[in-house]
């Protein structure tokens, strides 16, 4: 089977075909933060999506160019900048920089591209200079310019490819001019808003006087300007189909500088949202957790990304901290497996074993079916288990599972490397064995307990002994 994807486009299950004529190149796009506070774990679930398609379109032989952007002026930081009488620049940097350190954190490949909003003035400029000139924007009497929805029906396109919207009510002229705006409200939207006074020093220059963009409009740019005008995939959380994909079509479409017969993005994935303990994430709950949160709280990131990747992207997630005491206890098993075939293949290498790398893709391979790519992993390793235990797993039979598991795991990103015990520690250990074998147990006795004051247990294997953490 190949590759099969979601497209919020058409609403049902496509096989994925990239335009790329050789098949190869894939662009993809997916929604960066806002950075007007530290992201939160339901922002990670869709950030950590992103991530598995990508991996998973690289460990299906794909090129992928993987943009995401950081949107570093919109309302909510406007209205924060003014509130902390701070700048712009200063006050996104330290949300910026905390983002990538989450990233990190949480194991995802850094994306080929980060543009930043701020940096693309230009070319948002440039694309509602064609919007004008093509009669779908205008100025309104607040000076700034909207995109006419009217006036793009007019010209063929059609609003309303993400959402089902109601026309009926629409009214003529109606604009809004917020960045985030009510579901289903068929009204016109800001372009590039005009300066008023609580924007402080956050202004550029424009043909239409000082101002700023709109949401909308940055995310447009940057993809078409990083992508080209027609690309595979752009990505998000499901909020964002509506008003901002849609949006983001009407005024890329608009601007009709798509190859004849191509749309503006190919395929749209929308990852739904997590709630936590059941609800909604609120402060007032105390059910809001930030990444940082939840590693303060003593658990890693690969655990909390294997709890966020662990069900399906369409579907709503419900984050409880029992769920992460399981991803601890599921990474751990495929830890200890992993570390005794590793002992079992010693330096001995091998090609990937098929059985389980087959059923992972078949798995993925259905719309990123991952609840079905965990199983595989889990039964695999209960077979793994089960061989080692009865002899029938020899050394390139071990080495050849491992070889699998580290394809699969270039997508889960869930592995973890072996840590490598200081050199002193090391000595000490060998130190112990011969304490042992010249029958000073006191001497021995003592190297142990200072190893385990220090983290360190000592591991008998076929290899002889190892230092692992305790
Ligand atoms: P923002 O920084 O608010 O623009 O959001 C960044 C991304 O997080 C967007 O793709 C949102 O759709 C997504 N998002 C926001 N809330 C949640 C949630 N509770 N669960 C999953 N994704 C979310
Ligand atoms: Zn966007």
């Amino acid at each position: 089977m190949a590759l099969h994807l979601h497209n919020t486009l058409s609403r049902s299950v496509e096989p994925f075909m990239p335009l790329d004529a050789s098949g190869k190149s894939v662009g993809m796009y997916c929604c960066g933060p806002t950075v007007h506070d530290f992201a939160h774990i339901g922002n990670f679930r869709t950030f950590v999506f992103a991530d598995l398609v990508r991996r998973y379109l690289e460990f299906r032989g794909y090129q992928v160019n993987h943009v995401m952007n950081i949107t570093d002026v919109e309302d909510k930081i406007i209205r924060r900048v003014r509130e902390q009488s701070t700048t712009l620049a200063e006050y996104t940097a330290k949300y910026t920089d905390a983002f990538f350190e989450d990233l990190q954190t949480l194991n995802c490949v850094e994306p080929h591209h980060i543009p930043k909003a701020t940096n693309y003035i230009p070319e948002m400029i440039d694309l509602i200079t064609r919007l004008i000139e093509r009669g779908i924007a205008y100025q309104a009497p607040d000076q700034s310019i909207y995109f006419s929805i009217e006036k793009y029906q007019g010209c063929g396109c059609q609003y309303g490819q993400l959402a089902n919207l109601n026309f009926d009510e629409m009214r003529q002229g109606d604009r809004v001019s917020e960045d985030e705006y009510e579901k289903e409200c068929v009204a016109d939207f800001a372009l590039w808003k005009a300066r008023v006074p609580e924007d402080g020093e956050v202004y550029w220059p424009s043909p239409w006087g000082e101002g700023r963009p709109g949401w909308h409009i940055e995310c447009s740019a940057m993809s078409m300007k990083l992508l080209g005008t027609s690309f595979d995939l752009h990505l998000g959380g499901e909020d964002l189909a509506f008003p901002h994909h849609e949006d983001e079509i009407a005024q890329s479409e608009g601007a009709a500088v798509q190859e004849d017969g191509r749309s503006f993005v190919k395929y749209w994935l929308h990852g739904a949202h997590l709630l936590v303990e059941g609800k909604k994430m609120s402060k007032s709950l105390g059910n809001f957790f930030t990444l940082r949160d939840l590693t303060d709280q003593g658990y890693n990131g690969r655990e909390i990304r294997q709890l966020m990747i662990s069900a399906h992207y369409r579907e709503t997630f419900n984050f409880t901290l029992d769920g992460l005491a399981g991803a601890r206890t599921a990474l751990n098993r495929i830890h200890e497996c992993v570390t005794k075939l590793r002992d079992q293949a010693g330096d001995t290498t091998a090609d990937p074993a098929p059985q389980v790398l087959e059923q992972f893709t078949g798995a993925m391979d259905d719309n990123l079916n991952v609840s079905s790519a965990w199983a595989a992993v889990f039964d695999w390793v209960r077979d793994c288990n089960r061989r080692l235990v009865d002899g029938t797993l020899d050394t390139a039979g071990a080495a050849a599972e491992l070889a699998a598991w580290e394809r699969i795991d270039s997508v889960l990103g869930v592995g973890q490397a072996d840590e490598a015990a200081p050199e002193a520690l090391v000595a000490l250990m060998h130190e112990r064995t011969e304490a042992r074998a010249a029958k000073d147990f006191a001497r021995a006795d003592a190297i142990r307990d200072e190893l385990s004051e220090q983290g360190w247990a000592i591991e008998d294997t076929p290899n002889g002994p190892r230092l692992k953490r305790s």
